[in-house]
């Protein structure tokens, strides 16, 4: 079992102002919480930026990914090194991801931009079911929709600044190993966890 924060942001993207080694000495030092990925919106530069400080940590683990202001509503993209091309469609980055081994999570979906009620429209692998920084009630719609499509529900914090880190997490029945961790995500094999009740959402 690992448990991972699936959704955060970097300086590489515009709105954030977490600096890449911050991030590497903060899950050094976790307790629990020894994976992590990068999703910085539209751009994968803060990933290998990541990736190139943590790989003098082998008991670390980072695993690429970007979260595309896709044509809807926010997309991220997981298990990918490089940035889609456009345009920048839900179907487009689904196949993107398929051809790559990656996969596909349907961020905050009731908070904007999210892709809403759209979202059963499409393929995808998984649904953001607890997002560090939605409300509890736009949340818990999240896990609703994840229920009623009867798709993997996962959480990441979507921390911006250095203090909203590790809020929440996603425990994953997988060993340190991106390819497992990412099968592991669409087989299901997920509980998610706020670091505020320690129990399920
Ligand atoms: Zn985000």
């Amino acid at each position: 079992m690992i448990r991972i924060d699936l959704h955060l942001h970097t300086t590489y993207s515009s709105d954030a102002s977490i600096p890449p080694k911050t991030i590497v000495d903060q899950l050094y030092a976790h307790p629990t919480i020894k994976a992590v990925a990068i999703t910085d919106h539209d751009t994968v530069e803060g990933y290998h930026k990541v990736q190139k400080l943590a790989s003098a940590y082998p008991d670390i683990l980072i695993i690429p990914g970007v979260e595309v202001s896709a044509v809807g509503g926010d997309l991220i993209v997981l298990g990918v090194t490089e940035l889609p091309p456009k345009p920048w469609t839900v179907e487009n980055l689904i196949d993107f991801a398929r051809e790559r081994d990656g996969l596909t999570i349907v961020a905050h979906p009731y908070r904007a931009p999210g892709l809403g009620d759209q979202a059963r429209d499409y393929n995808v692998d998984a649904i953001e079911v607890l997002n560090g920084a939605s409300t509890p009630h736009i949340n818990r719609m999240a896990e609703n929709l994840a229920k009623t499509t009867g798709l993997p529900g996962v959480a990441g914090s979507d921390a911006h600044r250095v203090h909203e880190l590790w809020t929440v997490y996603t425990e994953v029945q997988a060993s340190s190993d991106i390819d497992e961790v990412l099968r592991a995500i669409k087989k299901g094999l997920v509980r998610v966890f706020s670091k505020r009740d320690s129990i399920r959402f």
